[in-house]
């Protein structure tokens, strides 16, 4: 079922959070409109939190969910892993889950 979230990594609004190139560049994950397309079921990225930014410090977009702070869940069982928490020892993503906390 398709359905439409609001952008997480601008918050909705369209604008490149970290202004790289310009105050007026756009989104780089929703490509400025705010809103991304998506397909239910999701769950919240446990790697980002949702927060569509990469927790890894670079200014650049989730690499997990690629900025929209949520993962496709259809027949999700949690990662046995990294418990569901999406990371592994150091703290880079889980290798069997890709970062999604589940399979
Ligand atoms: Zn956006
Ligand atoms: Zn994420
Ligand atoms: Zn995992």
């Amino acid at each position: 079922m398709k359905t439409t979230i609001k952008c997480a990594f601008c918050s909705g609004t369209g604008k490149d959070p970290y202004d790289l190139l310009s105050p007026i560049s756009h989104c780089l994950v929703c490509s400025g409109t705010g809103l991304i397309e998506t397909e239910k079921p999701f769950k919240i990225c446990v790697f980002c939190g949702g927060s569509g930014k990469n927790p890894l410090g670079a200014r650049v977009p989730c690499i997990v969910c690629g900025g929209a702070g949520i993962n496709h869940s259809a027949n999700s069982v949690p990662c046995l892993q990294c418990k569901g928490t999406g990371k592994s020892t150091d703290g880079l993503p889980c290798t069997m889950c890709k970062g999604k906390g589940f399979n």
